[in-house]
């Protein structure tokens, strides 16, 4: 790990160890704390801010007053001597007629109460004028003087007229402005009047300076409107005087801040008004009066302030437009607003409003105060809420982190109370809900753990895992029993071979580190091998190793898996296995050698058999012929394999093989034999004898046909003649033989009566031998008519029970004499036969049953239907073909039995077992030949179970249905 790494991880540890409730507090805390001294800091800021905007808004709409209220009052004495003068100009107004002045002014007097003073004075010292009281001291003096009630304000008349020898004469007005008591009278002589001096010097409407009253402790000013006629004679000047003090009254009322000041001064820097009610001019003990200068005011502020504007701007005259300015005065700041006043008469003044910073800063330091006070209560009771409400959120968080610790140690059943609200209930939800899914992974995780050691320790192979640095981690159970030993853990692969003692098979030389299966894995190879032997116990064991690597999805290499078994056994059976195969060759060797010679000796005796032989397709075609069939047919082996079967076979006999053919195909027999007719190359017809047998392959398909051909034409011919022989013997012996039988017949009956004893028993022996005879004949003479087929048996439906009962009726009368009991039993089944020939067949057989039967004996006799292959029935004779279903007719009896080599030959011609039989039994040995042609006919089977001594049951088979054609 790098040294950054490690100093982030401690940090995050430090970090990870602060508890939540500090980590949600603290810094709500710091930002709220932040929050809080910007919002104060910025609120104070904003105040102070406020507060200039504020006081320039003030002082400009101070100054804008102060303004409006100089026009009002300033204007007011301009338009009035303006109005005069036009009044002069225009010619309505006389300045010799005082009366008309008069008049004028009284009016202008009455309409407008804020003109304090208008007259006209001329050259010859004339004045006319009204004015009005100023102040108290006047009003009082004058009261004193007239004995009337006056007021400040009231207008009064004064005039000096050419006669009144320089003395201006005071008067009370009555209410049309007429002088109706003189006040006092002065000697005074405007000529002499700066103003008056002032105005005849301008020769234009104008201020006079601002000149400090006589009579009142204040400043005044005339506006002045100077005549000179169209000649430029100068006639006098309309005035309205205008008194300083006035605007003092209205600067002090000029309520618009505590200790707000505004004084006017012109821009000498004389004070001409100033709402500290300072009077604005310096009255020395001796002399005239002189202005104030701003400068040497009494007032501090008004001093300091005007100080500094002149040290600011030097001389005040420069000062042309409005300024704002901030000055510091009393140690506090004091907003200033310095504004000229000017007017088209001369007039140049400046109004200068001053507020003091702390009018305003009080509220604002209260609000202030008040504005930290509620930071700070709000930051403790958000401190608090804060606190709680953290407490509130950690403590669910706490117990969650509980619960997971537990759950992380495997305490499943830990508890999690849901508590908390919003996120942190659905939180504690999700976790319950996380927490029981942990539970059922855990639970399947054990069982899965289970299950894979379970495998792990049952595997039928040894399992070895090694981790990437080749250190061996698992080592299972049949591992252990294995290697001998455990596992070995904190060992290197150096070690491993002889820590395991692991050679190279067949050597003693420790199996080298670089080949061993685990190295090749680790190198991410895929290896294996079963060159390796251990030795334990003494003991060396063979073993087999799969070693593989194991990737993780990034396909680093976590382990090597090794699967190993021991292979001792194996190798030794190996061992074993190749001993064996080498004998096994040597064997297959001389058995080859043995079959090529038994192969040979094969083919000689199929090539140099004295009869026919042949290996035919399934198809029928030859496959291989040998010279004696090839003989018989006089066609060459070459011609023979060119042909089939069918095609060297008499037509008429093609379908009796083929049936057979196609029942050995099926399975249903092995080996069959029939008499056929081929035909021979020259063109007459070969009898044969042919057995036939079916190879089959190991999954009992049929491969081919092994036919032996015996030419039999020889014997057939001979048997031929035979047949024809006898039959012509027979024939001809019946006539006679019957003449004889009917003679004797009639000798016995003792019709001569002759009948010696002697002569009775030679009769009777001629008639038994000749009944012998007739019996003899007509049993060759049936024989032969149904071999030859001369006779067809017709074959209709008849009922089984009826066939027997014919038959036991016909032998009853033997049975009786045998004293031999017949037991039958009914069978309701109709079947397909000739019925006189079954009867016959039966009756054969049941007078040979009574013949060869012990006297008190039963014969029985039966018949059942058969419809499957596996009845009970069919276990008695394997081989047979009648179809199905068909009855089966049995006559059983107890008698002496046939030995077992007879059971196939008695049912031949002239067949018996005792030749003594056919004297003593009276029997011919052709009735059992006799009963076989005729089951035969029927497309059925006949067979006889017997043991010698214990009795004999003859079987044969009818087909129930006529066979399809
Ligand atoms: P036969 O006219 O001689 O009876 P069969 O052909 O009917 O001629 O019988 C042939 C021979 O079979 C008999 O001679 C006898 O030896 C033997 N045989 C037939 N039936 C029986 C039987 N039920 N028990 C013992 N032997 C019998």
């Amino acid at each position: 790990m790098t040294e950054r790494a490690s100093l982030l991880q401690r940090c995050y540890q430090g970090w990870a160890n602060i508890p939540i409730r500090v980590l949600l507090t603290v810094p709500f805390m710091l930002q709220l704390v932040g929050a809080v001294g910007i919002v104060g800091y910025l609120s104070d800021r904003s105040g102070q801010q406020s507060v200039r905007e504020l006081a320039d808004q003030l002082t400009q709409q101070v100054s804008l007053r102060i303004h409006d209220r100089l026009t009002i009052y300033l204007h007011t004495s301009q338009d009035v001597v303006a109005a005069n003068y036009l009044a002069v100009q225009q010619g309505t107004l006389d300045l010799k007629n005082f009366e008309q002045l008069q008049q004028q002014f009284w009016q202008q007097v009455t309409l407008n109460p804020l003109i304090e003073g208008v007259l006209f004075s001329n050259e010859e010292a004339e004045v006319i004028a009204y004015g009005r009281f100023q102040s108290e001291e006047i009003v009082k003096e004058s009261e004193k003087v007239t004995g009337e009630n006056l007021s400040v304000g009231m207008p009064f008349f004064y005039s000096l007229k050419s006669n009144d020898l320089g003395k201006r004469k005071y008067y009370l007005v009555d209410l049309k402005g007429n002088p109706r008591k003189l006040i006092y009278t002065f000697k005074i002589d405007n000529r002499i009047a700066p103003w008056y001096r002032y105005g005849k010097a301008a020769r234009q409407q104008t201020w006079s300076p601002i000149c400090v009253y006589k009579i009142l402790p204040t400043l005044g000013i005339y506006a002045l409107a100077p005549i000179y006629d169209a000649t430029g004679k100068w006639r006098g000047v309309f005035a309205s005087d205008f008194t300083l003090a006035a605007l003092n009254t209205f600067l002090n009322q000029l309520k618009f801040s505590p200790s707000g000041q505004t004084f006017i001064m012109e821009r000498s820097g004389n004070l001409v008004a100033t709402s500290t009610l300072e009077i604005p001019f310096v009255k020395p003990a001796l002399g005239e009066p002189t202005r104030l200068l701003a400068v040497n005011s009494k007032d501090t502020l008004t001093r300091d302030i005007a100080r500094q504007l002149t040290h600011k701007f030097g001389n005040l005259s420069t000062l042309q437009t409005t300024q704002q300015l901030t000055l510091m005065s009393n140690h506090e700041r004091q907003f200033v607003r310095v504004t000229p006043y000017q007017d088209r008469y001369g007039l140049d003044w400046l109004v200068v409003v001053i507020v003091p910073e702390s009018d305003f800063m009080a509220d604002i330091h209260a609000n202030t105060q008040r504005t930290w006070l509620l930071c700070g209560l709000t930051l403790l009771v958000a401190a608090g809420t804060g606190m709680l409400s953290a407490r509130w959120i950690a403590r669910p968080i706490y117990r969650l982190q509980q619960a997971a610790e537990a759950l992380a140690e495997r305490q499943l059943d830990y508890p999690v109370e849901i508590s908390g609200v919003g996120e942190v209930a659905r939180l504690t939800i999700a976790f319950q809900r996380m927490a029981h899914q942990l539970k059922t992974s855990f639970r399947s995780l054990q069982e899965s753990e289970q299950r894979f050691e379970h495998l792990l320790h049952n595997v039928p192979v040894g399992i070895s895992v090694f981790d990437s640095t080749g250190n061996q981690i698992l080592l299972n159970q049949l591992g252990e029993t294995i290697l001998g030993r455990g596992n070995l853990p904190n060992l290197s692969l150096e070690e491993l071979s002889a820590a395991y003692q692991i050679y190279q098979a067949g050597t003693n030389q420790l199996y080298p580190v670089e080949q061993l299966p685990v190295t090749q894995a680790l190198r991410g190879e895929t290896t294996f091998v079963d060159d390796m032997e251990i030795e334990v116990k003494g003991e060396r064991v063979a073993l087999e190793i799969h070693a593989i690597p194991f990737f993780d999805a990034a396909g680093n290499l976590l382990y090597a898996i090794l699967a190993f078994q021991d292979i001792t056994k194996r190798r030794q059976a190996e061992r074993i296995l190749t001993d064996y195969s080498r004998e096994l060759e040597h064997q297959i060797a001389e058995r080859t050698q043995e079959l090529q010679r038994s192969e040979e000796r094969f083919r000689s005796a199929f090539e140099d058999a004295p009869i026919g032989m042949a290996l035919v397709a399934l198809d029928g075609r030859f496959i291989r012929v040998n010279r004696s069939l090839c003989q018989i047919l006089g066609n060459s082996q070459e011609e023979l394999l060119t042909k089939t079967f069918p095609e060297i076979t008499h037509p008429d006999d093609v379908a009796t093989n083929l049936e057979q053919v196609q029942r050995a195909i099926a399975g249903e027999i092995n080996i069959y034999q029939v008499q056929l007719r081929y035909l021979h190359q020259q063109g007459h017809i070969v009898w044969a004898l042919v057995n036939v047998s079916v190879v089959r392959d190991s999954r009992e398909y049929p491969i081919y046909f092994i036919a032996q051909i015996q030419d039999i034409s020889d014997r057939y011919a001979i048997e031929q003649m035979k047949n024809e022989f006898i039959s012509i013997v027979s024939h001809e012996l019946r006539t006679p033989l019957t003449a004889i039988h009917g003679s004797l017949g009639i000798l016995e009956s003792g019709i001569y009566h002759n009948n010696s004893e002697k002569f009775n028993h030679l009769i009777s022996i001629a008639l038994n031998n000749s009944d012998r005879l007739v019996r003899l004949v007509n049993d060759i003479l049936d024989l032969e008519r149904l071999e030859s087929q001369k006779t067809e048996l017709v074959k209709e439906a008849c009922e089984v029970t009826d066939l027997i009962e014919q038959a036991v009726e016909t032998v009853q009368p033997l049975a009786d004499t045998a004293k031999i009991h017949l037991d039958w039993t009914p069978l309701a089944v109709s079947v397909w036969a000739a019925p006189d020939a079954i009867v016959q067949t039966l009756t054969n057989l049941l007078s040979n049953a009574i013949k060869f039967s012990p006297a008190g004996s039963t014969v029985s006799v039966k018949a059942e239907v058969i419809e499957a292959k596996d009845s009970n029935r069919e276990k008695v004779r394997e081989n047979t073909h009648t179809s199905l279903p068909y009855i089966l007719f049995s006559t059983c009896d107890r008698g002496r039995g046939i030995p077992a080599d007879k059971l196939e030959t008695i049912f031949g011609r002239f067949q018996q077992v005792d030749v003594q039989d056919s004297r003593h039994k009276g029997g011919t040995g052709l009735g059992l030949a006799i009963c076989k042609s005729i089951v035969q006919q029927h497309q059925g089977q006949i067979w006889v179970e017997s043991l010698w001594g214990t009795g004999s049951t003859f079987y044969f088979t009818l087909p129930v249905q006529p066979p399809a054609e």
